[in-house]
């Protein structure tokens, strides 16, 4: 276990919460949800807007007669690559119709039809036109207010405690306590730890770096999804659904170089092999006006972030490149959310569930966050009798005075070069010296919340890099150039822990 800030627990301001919930996104807002109908006191710490509600494609969820979880099932394997956790995939799409009534009833004004996405052999995502995540969103926070939950906008810094969770340390200005026995990280991923990357500012992923510094284990980690079509030098991402109606990928000579509807990590790295040959690629969407789709009206999000940005999509081709986007691996946690630290549970982007195996699946995640958030809430009310509480006197100093020798764009540009999309030996091998050698003076850095936070990103990095060089062979997300196949001895979990270094199952 250790501490980066400097702290004394009795001199902070500080209060008690039956159960602390970490992030408002969609996993942590269902889960304070569910605790609070079930008559439990919670409170959500939050730094503000996640992915979920920039979610643009929708949630998937077999409820058609003529569907059936078993396909959905079959789907999700098939993109996971022999990787999926059988037990809670069943969950997963088991449980998906219940949780889709649930977020009706909680507000959501679905789309009369589902629709196909990539990968799924039947119409079964359930959309909100292109805005499914803010729809979803704007739903549960008016549920969580219409509910009274209290919501503290602040940033986790340090989660204390030995053997068990006896409270956290936020800051909002200065930093404060809260007792608590049970913490449910809802933080979402860390894809923003990549140069270019389609997530939000306030998802950073450093809250898997504080829970790695309490000895948690990252399951995963080196399994990144990169999105092909995200505007150039912006974070917005054009949906999947564009291509499917018709949108074409072209080069500056406005050639077309690859299948726009061939799987994610295809189209991705076709794209970043014409940028790396020194080419521009464009998203054309002006065949789809010429299909007659009034792209103002069915892309309505997509539309007006354009437009703002000072693009006119029924005009001009769109600058795009791939970027980073979701984060697979995570902290490692049982069918109800349960971490290996008593007290610490994990939903959404933040865990790894198992879920997706290798390679996620479109919609599958804003799915996994509404039926593991449930499954939390209900794991958390079951235990809470039986965790104890302890609210021991912490004092955490050290005598730091340096500056961290690198900045976080240099590690965002670091992974991004030596750990992207195609990934081989001596560039793993490279930047894993550079970073270990970067941390190598943590201890002295002035313990300023900025440092604080790039020492726990970069702990996340360390995992992926150390699985990315593990792991010799191409397995989903994770691609290889020097051993860009399959290979049965890899067909199972890896799991790093700052202590441990890398251990696999
Ligand atoms: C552009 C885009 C489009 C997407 N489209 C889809 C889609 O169509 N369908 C789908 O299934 N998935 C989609 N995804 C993925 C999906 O949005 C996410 O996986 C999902 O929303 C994650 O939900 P979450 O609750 O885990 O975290 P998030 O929604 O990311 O929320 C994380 C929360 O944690 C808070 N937080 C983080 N660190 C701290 C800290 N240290 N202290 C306090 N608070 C903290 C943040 O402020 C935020 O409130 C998309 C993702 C992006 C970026």
């Amino acid at each position: 276990m250790l501490h980066f800030l400097n702290f004394d627990t009795s001199q902070l301001p500080s209060e008690k919460a039956q159960v602390v919930i970490c992030g408002s996104g969609i996993g942590g807002l269902t889960t304070a949800i569910v605790l609070r109908e079930l008559g439990l006191e919670t409170l959500i710490l939050t730094r503000g807007i996640g992915n979920t509600y920039y979610s643009q494609g929708g949630i998937a969820c077999a409820s058609h007669p003529e569907d059936s979880p078993y396909l959905h099932l079959l789907d999700t394997q098939r993109a996971g690559r022999g990787l999926c956790r059988e037990e809670t995939l069943r969950i997963l799409v088991d449980e998906g119709v219940q949780r889709i009534a649930d977020l009706k009833r909680w507000g959501v004004e679905f789309d009369k039809e589902t629709t196909i996405e990539g990968g799924h052999s039947f119409p079964r995502v359930f959309k909100v036109k292109d805005y499914t995540g803010r729809a979803i969103y704007e739903a549960l926070w008016k549920r969580v207010k219409d509910l009274g939950i209290r919501v503290v906008m602040g940033e986790l810094q340090e989660i204390l405690g030995e053997a068990k969770v006896e409270g956290i340390i936020y800051y909002d200005g200065g930093l404060k306590l809260i007792h608590t026995k049970a913490l449910v990280l809802a933080t979402g991923g860390a894809a923003s730890m990549f140069l270019y990357t389609s997530n939000p500012v306030k998802v950073r992923g450093d809250a898997l770096g504080i829970a790695m510094r309490k000895g948690i284990s990252l399951l995963n980690p080196e399994f990144v999804q990169f999105h092909p079509t995200v505007v150039k030098d912006t974070n917005i991402l054009i949906s999947e659904a564009v291509r499917g109606e018709g949108a074409l990928i072209i080069d500056q000579k406005g050639e077309r170089f690859v299948d726009e509807l061939q799987p994610r990590d295809v189209v991705a790295r076709a794209i970043y092999k014409k940028l790396r040959e020194g080419g521009d690629v464009y998203l054309d969407l002006r065949v789809l006006q010429d299909k007659g789709i009034d792209l103002e009206k069915r892309f309505p999000t997509i539309y007006t972030l354009l437009k703002e940005k000072g693009y006119d999509p029924q005009r001009e081709p769109i600058p795009i490149r791939p970027a980073s986007h979701y984060f697979i691996g995570g902290v490692e946690v049982d069918s109800y959310g349960k971490a290996t630290l008593e007290g610490l549970y994990a939903v959404g982007e933040c865990a790894c569930s198992g879920v997706h195996g290798a390679n996620r699946l479109a919609s599958n995640s804003l799915l996994e966050g509404v039926v593991f958030g449930y499954r939390v809430a209900y794991r958390v009310y079951h235990d809470l009798p039986f965790l104890k509480e302890e609210e021991r006197k912490v004092k955490h100093k050290r005598k730091g005075m340096h500056n961290p020798p690198y900045t976080f764009e240099d590690l965002r540009k670091l992974m991004w070069e030596k750990c992207g999309f195609e990934r081989e030996e001596r560039a793993l091998k490279e930047a894993l010296e550079k970073l270990r050698g970067w941390l190598e003076g943590w201890k002295g850095w002035e313990d300023t919340i900025e440092n604080r936070q790039l020492l726990d990103i970069s702990l996340v990095a360390l995992a992926t890099l150390t699985t990315a060089l593990w792991r010799k062979e191409s397995r989903g997300v994770h691609y290889r150039v020097d051993y860009p196949y399959e290979r049965e001895e890899y067909r199972r979990d890896s799991l790093f822990s700052i202590f441990d270094d890398l251990y696999t199952n």
